[in-house]
């Protein structure tokens, strides 16, 4: 009986992350135009059509109409699904990690925040503030919550924000979103997996570098953002950080 609720639970995790997903695309889309996500319905970019409520179904719906709007068959962005999809899987890993506690539901919205910050950033190099606000405000809980102490926290707010502003202030190539972005989320991290955030979405963020650079499809010059990649760090640490530290401390 106990299995078949976590078998329920874990499924309704993946559903609820695949419609905030569908939610998250609209803010992705909207978000940077300036467009309220709340009004108006959804419709096609291209011809202006309605989508109709059962178009909308999360990954369904993009895969029973082939990825093209029913209207006018433009081809719809293969982003909608793999941001319902990631969603739904980074929901159902939260669920997998801290189970019926209230860390899942804090861990869902942070999640949503760096999923939506990390998108906007790869396209418009653009983190908007709300982001790291709701994560601030998740981060204030999390203090009463994790059972890591206070202490770890609030020296989190300050461990990679502070050196991210310097650099920022002395060379200029850090931007203020991911100074803000890495302050609400090292107080929600905890100081150690902020500071293993930001190591995982350096050699991340390295790698596809020298991928694009390699296929010449970034010149040495060109700016990549590293917003997605400190994005993918933290919800990487907020998901695996504990159990990665553990891990490596083990190694010695
Ligand atoms: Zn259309």
């Amino acid at each position: 009986m106990v299995y078949f609720m976590d078998l329920f639970f874990a499924a309704a995790a993946f559903i609820l992350g695949t419609v905030i997903g569908s939610y998250l695309n609209v803010c992705i889309y909207r978000i940077p135009l300036g467009i309220s996500t709340a009004e108006g319905r959804s419709h096609c970019t291209d011809c202006g059509n309605t989508i109709a409520w059962y178009d909308l179904v999360p990954i369904l719906s993009y895969i029973l109409l082939r990825g093209k709007c029913r209207a006018c068959k433009a081809k719809i962005s293969p982003r909608y699904m793999t941001v319902e999809l990631l969603t739904g899987v980074c929901f159902l890993l939260a669920f997998i990690v801290f189970g019926l506690s209230l860390r899942t539901p804090l861990t869902f919205v942070v999640l949503a925040c760096l999923i939506t910050a990390g998108f906007i950033d790869a396209e418009h190099k653009l983190l908007p503030d709300r982001f790291a606000v709701i994560i601030f405000a998740m981060g204030i809980i999390n203090v009463f919550v994790s059972g890591e102490g206070y202490l770890s926290h609030i020296i989190g707010l300050f461990a990679v924000s502070v050196p991210f502003f310097l650099i920022a202030l002395l060379t200029g190539g850090m931007g203020g979103g991911d100074v803000k972005l890495m302050a609400a989320a090292g107080l929600f991290l905890g100081w150690k997996n902020a500071v293993l955030a930001v190591i995982i979405g350096s050699v991340v963020g390295a790698a596809v570098a020298v991928v694009l650079l390699a296929k010449k499809k970034a010149g040495r010059k060109s700016e990549i953002p590293f917003g997605p990649f400190l994005a993918l760090g933290c919800g990487a640490a907020a998901l695996f950080g504990s159990r990665i530290i553990e891990w490596y401390l083990n190694l010695f």
